[in-house]
Order: structure tokens, then C-alpha cells, then sequence
């Protein structure tokens, strides 16, 4: 998100629920509106292989469907997304999307209650929005600065529903003295180490109910798509229940942890050092091989999406505070010895323990990783080199120079 391209201007982006209290002609209006833009993106999704780029896409299907009345920009905005819908072949939703102020506007009625404008087809029509809890975290974004960007409008249930997002221009991230690097495992979901000149040593590890919690959600979810495959009605409510459980405990968990690190690098005035995404996907793809083969081992591990979902929710949370993030390319952060610097496949003992064939260096094999991953972090923001928990410096090789990215 952050670490592409040279642009000018870095955004932080935050959705916000709200609930909106349309009056009857208004739904008729608003389902109308979204029945129409459904019909164009199943529409859209033939042209699909025509084209190569999105512009090209713009290009063959604006003007064709123009006729339907949808406003131009929210067509602009169906057809990106529908062009980015890579596998997709058909839809059964679809969200009204709006830009502001072109398509839409979050303004205040006479009577200062809060109103969302949005055209979805020619007409201009305006929502009272319930003033709730989700209202006043707008409010208190709005004082922090933050500006309302766009909106998605559908239906959930019986209420017609805004994701409201908000956003706001990054502050250049703050000076730093040392680095933590977060090594994502599959054990454990963050092993971190504090390299710092003047800071006690810190070496933690985060996260370890995580994968077990989420084994034991497996275990349960199996039993109940056992019963749900032969039509049993009640496990099938169960199971969506629990999916929902599992997200809310994942969410909840990352969040945390997240927070508990930003605050120790706040502390210590630290950059936050991580794997960069691109590898996070490869690697996946290898577990998955393995899983595969592996069987039960790799059962216990943790899924994928909670995986990115932290290295996502870390990355914003830091940037909340003010702290920059290091994204570096981890090749053998796993392999290297973080104490003498030397690199040897054998030194990867068992999947556990690390332990270095040159020196002897003995130590967890997450650790050893978050160890390199911080070293790696000075490299790349041109800290002078330190390492700040073993009388021997590693020299910093030419590797670790040339692969590190600073975001
Ligand atoms: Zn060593």
C-alpha cells in the first residue's frame, strides 16, 4: 500500500459503519439504483477478455453503456472494480460506490442532523444518517483532521447501510534510533526483537494462543460441516456462527498485539522492521505444498489470512503513531546466524531451533529471524550499524544492503 511508486502524498485510510434511515420512496429509489448498477457489472464482465488494461476496458465500454443513466463517476468506479474482480464470473452483489464531493456529500440538515448526498443515477438525493456511536467516531475523526473520501452504500438485512472511509494525510514519520523486527511465524505470530543502542534487551514472543485457538476452531468447524453436509439446519447456523467468532477473536488478537509493539517502539523510538508482503506469498504458497504432503504437522499452523491480516493491521497502527516501517526482503533471515553472520542451510536444525554450525550460536529459529530482521532494518534506514546483543559485530553484507527497501 505504502511502499510503491514515488508518490507525493501517503494517505491513512479508516472505514467507518454507519446506518442510514431512508424514507420509502427513497429505498425504492436506492433499489432501483443498485438493481441497475448489478445489471451493468454482469453486463461488464463480458468484455472482460477483450482488453488488457483497465484504460482499455474504460475506453471500450464508457461511452457504450452511457445510455443507462448511471452517474458518471459511479460508473467510472463499478467498472475499476469489476475490471480488478480478476476471477470473478458472476456477481450477486454489488456496492453502490461514490466519490466526494463528486458523486456524493456528508453535509449537516438545517436541523443539524447528519445527511449523506449521493446520485447514484442522475438524481441527487440526500439520507439522513442515525446519529450513533458510529456517527461520533466521524465526528472525532473530522476534529483529527481526517476528511470523509468516499462511500459504499448497500443493503444488509432490513437497514441500508454507508462504509464510510475516511482520510488523512500522513505526517513524514518521525526520527529513530533502533529497530524491531517482527518475524510472523507460524507457531507464534510475532517474534520480536528491540535493537536499540541504550535500551534493555528485548526479546519477546506475541501471539502464541493464536494458532491453538484457531486449531481448535478447525477442529470444531469440521465436525460441524459434517453435520451441515448432511442437511442438519442447526449446525449450519452454528458454523456461520463460528465464523464470525473466529474473525472477531483474530481481529481482536492482531489489534492488540499490534498495539502492545507500536508501544514499545514509541518507547524506544524504534522503526518497525517486517517481511515484505510479496514474499509472505510465496512462502504460503510453499506451505500449502507442504501442508499437502505434511498432513497433520502443519495443522496446527496458522491461516494465511490471519497472517496478512496482521501484517496489515501492524503497518496501520504504526503509522497511527507516527512510526515508519521498514519493509525488507527476508531471504535467508531464516538461514543466517544473527550472532556471527554467517550463512549455512545446516544451521536450520529442526523447524524450531536454530543453531549456527560456525559458532555454535544456539537460539529459537523465530528469534534468530526477528534478530536479522531488526540488523537488516538498520542497514536499510542507515542507522550505524550495531548489534546490541553479542560482543561480535556481524559485518553487514552486500546482500543485506542491496535487497533492503526502505518504505
Ligand atoms: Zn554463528
Amino acid at each position: 500500500m505504502l511502499t510503491k511508486g514515488k508518490r507525493t502524498t501517503k494517505w491513512l485510510e479508516t472505514t467507518i459503519p454507519l446506518v442510514l434511515n431512508p424514507g420509502t420512496m427513497k429505498q425504492l429509489y436506492l433499489r432501483k439504483a443498485q438493481a441497475k448498477i448489478l445489471a451493468f457489472a454482469q453486463q461488464l464482465l463480458r468484455y472482460k477478455q477483450q482488453v488488457n488494461s483497465a484504460l482499455q476496458f474504460h475506453h471500450l465500454v464508457y461511452k457504450q453503456f452511457k445510455y443507462l443513466g448511471i452517474q458518471s463517476q459511479v460508473q467510472e468506479a463499478v467498472q475499476r472494480r469489476v475490471y480488478a474482480a480478476k476471477r470473478a464470473k458472476t456477481f450477486h452483489h454489488f456496492p453502490m460506490e461514490f466519490n466526494f464531493p463528486r458523486s456524493g456529500n456528508l453535509t449537516l440538515s438545517e436541523r443539524g442532523n447528519a445527511i449523506v448526498k449521493i446520485s447514484p443515477l442522475k438524481k441527487r438525493i440526500a439520507l439522513p444518517i442515525v446519529m450513533n456511536g458510529g456517527w461520533r467516531r466521524v465526528e472525532e475523526h473530522r476534529k483529527g483532521g481526517w476528511v470523509a473520501h468516499s462511500c459504499k452504500v448497500f443493503k444488509r438485512k432490513q437497514s441500508w447501510v454507508m462504509h464510510l472511509i475516511m482520510r488523512k494525510a500522513l505526517p513524514p514519520p518521525q526520527e529513530v534510533e533502533g529497530t524491531i523486527g517482527v518475524d510472523i511465524g507460524r507457531k507464534i505470530m510475532a517474534a520480536i526483537t528491540v535493537n536499540h543502542p541504550s535500551f534493555p534487551l528485548v526479546e519477546q514472543y506475541l501471539g502464541k494462543d493464536l494458532a491453538w485457538k484457531q486449531h481448535q476452531f478447525y477442529n470444531r468447524r469440521k465436525t460441524l460441516q459434517k453435520y451441515a453436509a448432511q442437511g442438519d439446519r442447526r449446525a449450519r447456523r452454528a458454523l456461520k456462527r463460528l465464523r464470525r467468532k473466529e474473525t472477531n477473536y483474530v481481529q481482536t488478537r492482531c489489534a492488540q498485539l499490534a498495539h502492545e509493539i507500536v508501544d514499545l517502539a514509541v518507547i524506544s523510538r524504534s522503526a518497525i522492521v517486517l517481511e515484505n508482503l510479496k514474499h509472505l506469498r510465496r512462502m504460503w504458497t510453499k506451505q500449502a505444498m507442504k501442508r499437502k504432503k505434511g498432513g497433520k504437522k502443519t495443522r496446527r499452523s496458522l491461516n494465511r489470512w490471519s497472517y496478512s491480516l496482521f501484517h496489515s493491521t501492524l503497518t496501520r497502527v504504526a503509522h497511527l503513531n507516527n512510526i515508519p516501517v521498514v519493509f525488507v526482503r527476508p531471504h535467508y533471515t531464516s538461514q543466517t546466524c544473527s550472532h556471527c553472520g554467517k550463512r549455512s542451510k545446516k544451521s536450520r536444525k529442526t523447524r524450531d531451533v536454530f543453531s549456527c554450525i560456525y559458532c555454535g550460536f544456539t537460539v529459537n529459529a523465530d528469534h534468530n529471524a526477528s534478530r536479522n530482521l531488526a540488523l537488516l532494518g538498520q542497514v536499510a534506514l542507515g542507522l550505524p550499524f550495531f548489534n546490541a546483543y553479542h560482543s561480535f559485530l556481524p559485518v553487514p553484507c552486500e546482500r543485506r544492503t542491496l535487497c533492503s527497501s526502505v518504505s
